[in-house]
């Protein structure tokens, strides 16, 4: 094979696009990671400032586990050899909410029994409902390990017999399921609390979804690592290069090679070409398809592809480096949502305007007695860039993070501002310029619709507009999120491979 040949060549290294790379690099094949920044993660990244270290995304990672009870996310990092140069400490809570305008408060645990007894007290009345919704999410889990299994191409007969009760909810919204279930309305409410996690409201977020991240939060705690996501990517990049995969940073992919409807290549900013005949994008179908494939060569089915997706939520962060620790401030939570209502729906129009107030708020003990809070905010539209210009820019900046900073204060009543030491406020501006992707948006496409996870995992097979070009990361038909993202890397891997040994056959 020629020094610029490969078998395959992975566009981007971000979660998806490092655990395809490696899972193909372990697999022996020749692999090329082609990423534009300078260090792997893409968002999965952290950065300095002061005597601070920021994340500079993650709040919490689900469906890790613990050595005793793994979950999906750890047996694949296992599967990659990792899993021994990473630390992971488990939150011992779901989250806490806050509200605004109605002053309600509530902490849930983790653990079935104690989150079930804590919606009791909140919510009298509550259990049968919870009971009957956890029965919902172990068959909705057991469902979709079946539909891995199957690689989309499910027997119904046997989705039928064995989850008879996913195959009636799966196409409805949490909002319907847990109205048809009748769970009382305020039990709803504090239990789509997560809605922001996946950037769609209850009315339109699928029952599916919703239920496999919150019970994978609620039965096997949300763990962050700790030395930020940082340590996780550097884990993969490194692993991945020990075994001789060919990874080069400040390489912007430039152009896809396509002969007769089939990849065969790319070329790189610096206009160096590799040849290949396979491709896995760790970037938006938005980029690839208008921006980086010649516009003869890309097929009328992908572009219609496109305009049945919307772009999903554009993120603004504040990253704040307090001089106190959690105890002197006063906070005890590690996740704190704050809205103005429990309404998902009422609050999902409201992020549609630039200053709305509604964030999570994510919070731990820094060394020397200090802290650091991310304030993360999403936005539904193009508020921010029919306001923003280069002049005003900073100063737009500086009333996003004021407005962050006092909604947290009203919600909570503490004052955090006094405390402030470093701050730093990242835009969609910021979000596109790091990730490269459309209008800075960072979960990905919309989930709503027939762009749900399930329709999306169902229709994946079909979505191959140009041969052997898969699409990996949270664009994908896992949708967005650490673990979507990881898992999701290593099906399009093992499908790439499983399409390499027919070619050899
Ligand atoms: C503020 C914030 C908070 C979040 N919180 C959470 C959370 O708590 N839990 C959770 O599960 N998820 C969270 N997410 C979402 C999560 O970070 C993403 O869904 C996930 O990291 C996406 O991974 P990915 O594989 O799509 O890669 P991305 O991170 O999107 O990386 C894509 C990579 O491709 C590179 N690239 C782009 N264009 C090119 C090109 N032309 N050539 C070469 N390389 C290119 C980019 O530089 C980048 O490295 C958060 C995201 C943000 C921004």
């Amino acid at each position: 094979m020629e020094n610029n040949t490969y078998d395959v060549v992975v566009i981007g290294a971000g979660n998806g696009g490092l655990v395809a790379a490696l899972t193909l690099q372990k697999k022996g094949k020749k692999v090329l990671l082609l990423e534009k920044g300078r260090v792997p993660g893409g968002f999965a990244s952290s950065f300095k400032r002061g005597r601070f270290e920021f994340d500079a995304s993650l709040h919490e990672l689900c469906e890790y586990g613990t050595i005793e009870n793994k979950g999906e996310v750890y047996e694949l990092l296992e599967r990659l050899g990792i899993t021994d140069k990473i630390t992971m400490i488990p939150i011992q809570e779901t989250f806490s909410v806050y509200t605004l305008d109605t002053h309600e408060e509530y902490t849930m645990p983790v653990g079935k029994k104690a989150f079930l007894a804590q919606m009791e007290k909140y919510v009298p009345n509550s259990t049968a409902s919870m009971l009957r919704f956890f029965d919902l999410c172990e068959e909705t889990k057991q469902a979709l390990a079946y539909l891995n299994e199957t690689k989309g191409h499910p027997d119904t007969k046997v989705l039928m017999e064995k989850f008879p009760n996913f195959m009636v909810v799966a196409p409805y919204s949490v909002q319907k399921v847990l109205e048809k279930i009748e769970m009382p309305s305020k039990a709803q409410e504090i239990l789509t609390t997560y809605w922001s996690y996946l950037g769609s409201p209850a009315e339109n977020l699928s029952f599916v979804h919703y239920a496999s991240m919150i019970y994978s939060y609620i039965t096997n705690a949300p763990v962050i690592p700790q030395h930020t996501s940082h340590e996780i990517s550097l884990a993969l990049s490194e692993e991945f290069t020990s075994l001789g995969g060919k990874l080069e940073y400040l390489s912007p992919v430039k152009e896809i090679l396509v002969e007769n409807e089939t990849v065969c290549g790319v070329v790189i900013e610096d206009n160096r070409r590799f040849l290949t005949n396979h491709i896995i994008a760790n970037i938006s179908p938005h980029e690839v398809y208008t921006k980086l494939i010649a516009p003869e060569k890309v097929p009328d089915k992908a572009k219609k592809y496109l305009s049945s997706q919307a772009l999903g939520a554009r993120g603004l962060c504040v990253y704040l480096g307090l001089n106190k620790t959690m105890e002197e401030l006063g906070l005890n939570h590690y996740s704190y949502f704050i809205y103005h209502t429990l309404n998902s729906n009422v609050e999902y129009k409201r992020m549609h305007s630039l200053y709305n107030g509604n964030l999570v708020a994510t919070l731990q003990n820094n060394r020397e007695g200090t802290s650091i809070m991310c304030l993360t905010s999403l936005l539904f539209n193009d508020a921010f860039d029919q306001v923003v210009t280069a002049e005003n820019y900073y100063e737009i900046k500086e009333k996003i993070a004021e407005n962050m900073v006092a909604s947290f204060e009203q919600a909570t009543n503490v004052n955090i501002h006094e405390a402030i030491e470093e701050i730093e406020v990242a835009t969609p501006v910021t979000f596109a310029r790091y990730s490269g992707h459309p209008d800075g948006v960072i979960y990905g496409y919309l989930a709503s619709g027939y762009a749900n996870l399930l329709p999306r995992v169902m229709n994946e097979p079909n979505e191959m507009y140009i041969k052997n070009l898969r699409f990996c990361g949270g664009f994908s038909s896992r949708l967005s999120g650490y673990s979507s993202a990881y898992l999701n890397g290593e099906q399009e891997a093992l499908k790439t491979f499983g399409e390499m040994k027919n070619e050899t056959i």
